[in-house]
């Protein structure tokens, strides 16, 4: 039975794309980022094809005891750390690092009686506003962790904007992160120990900004063969895409000139015109927004969108293209229809397209 509407994921692609990110980054290791549902492509399907990464990276805990209960063994990191004292006791049972960032993070660690000793990252916020310690309190942070005696201590920040070439916002971070860094580094060296392992990197930082691949690299979106940069894809950074969506056609209309078509009657027929209803809606994450002329391909031709998405459904302009039948198959994105383009035209961005494809989509995994 051919499904519908599917999202098929091509793990050659994957497993192409963490290689090309450690060869982009041979002194550094790979936390492969693999939070929400792992970008669309399937939590544990990914876990399981990226395997060979240093460490899986998800946002929360939940996401960790579902790659847990399917047996993935990998270094687990929990990017938003755990908020209270139950989920730190669940963290210690299923063994995931965690990520401290905030003041209640090193109270709940002090207070911890368990036998179990955390792998922790400091996560220092260097101007994101996000999560994290800020650079003046860094220093007695880490020092306090460490008196903790976890198994490691590593430290971490992100960058608010590593995508942008003129690269101010990076350089003003670093500013404020190289000086914390050798505070900590000289606080280490009075304890008699290592200077702390360092992260910073996002995908956009492992292909741009060598100088900052540091000890561990975090790429999320490139793994799955996406640019994170405005006007460009991930061909263009030697990716390959991994997702491709796509749905049947379900029914093909002609429609006289002046009618409407959808919901609220938003496109109107400007000639007699042909149109293929496409399974696939909002209900499968395509976007309400997505405004009419936005392009799909039906079996491979370019077919603007006409009118409004629906929950289920999506009807396109098929008049100009060779005859469409029942069943024929239509690209909502893929190697042929960039999800970067779609992105752009949905004026949005394609994290968020890929992030919002929903359960119900039937993913299939081919390995070639
Ligand atoms: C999501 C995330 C990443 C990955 O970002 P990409 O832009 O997808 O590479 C890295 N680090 C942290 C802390 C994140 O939350």
């Amino acid at each position: 039975m051919t499904p519908l509407i599917r999202a098929r994921i091509d793990g050659g692609a994957l497993l192409h794309n963490l290689q090309h990110l450690k060869s982009r980054a041979p002194r550094s290791r790979v936390m492969a980022v693999i939070k929400a549902n792992a970008y669309g492509h399937g939590l544990v399907a990914t876990a399981r094809i990226l395997q060979s990464a240093d460490a899986l990276a998800v946002a929360r805990l939940e996401e960790g005891v579902l790659l847990r209960e399917a047996g993935i063994q990998n270094r687990i990191v929990l990017l938003e750390g755990v908020p209270d004292a139950s989920q730190l006791e669940a963290a210690a049972r299923y063994q995931f690092d965690l990520v401290v960032h905030e003041p209640g993070g090193v109270a709940m660690l002090r207070a911890w009686r368990g036998e179990h000793r955390f792998e922790l990252w400091l996560k220092i916020d260097t101007g994101m506003n996000r999560l994290g310690f800020r650079p003046e309190q860094a220093v007695g942070v880490w020092e306090s962790l460490y008196a903790l005696r976890p198994r490691a201590l590593r430290v971490m920040t992100h960058l608010a904007a590593a995508d942008q070439v003129d690269g101010l916002m990076v350089a003003r971070q670093m500013e404020r992160f190289a000086p914390t860094l050798e505070q900590i580094g000289a606080a280490a060296g009075r304890g008699a120990v290592a200077a702390p392992e360092v992260s910073i990197a996002n995908s956009a930082a492992t292909l741009a900004l060598p100088g900052l691949h540091a000890d561990w690299i975090r790429p999320g979106i490139a793994l799955y063969g996406v640019s994170p940069f405005d006007g460009s894809t991930g061909a263009t950074h030697g990716l390959k895409p991994a997702m491709r969506l796509e749905a049947a056609v379900i029914a093909v209309r002609e429609v006289p000139a002046g009618e409407t078509v959808g919901y609220a009657g938003r496109w109107r027929a400007a000639r007699p015109t042909r149109i293929a209803i496409i399974g696939a809606g909002y209900g499968d994450g395509l976007l309400r927004s997505f405004p009419d002329g936005m392009p799909v391909l039906v079996n491979g031709h370019s077919a603007p969108l006409a009118g409004r998405v629906s929950m289920d459904m999506i009807a396109v302009d098929v008049t100009d293209l060779p005859p469409v039948q029942v069943g024929d198959i239509a690209q909502i994105w893929g190697a042929e229809l960039p999800v970067e383009r779609q992105a752009e035209a949905a004026g949005t961005i394609p994290y968020e397209l890929l992030c919002s494809v929903r359960q119900r989509v039937p993913r299939s995994y081919t390995n070639d």
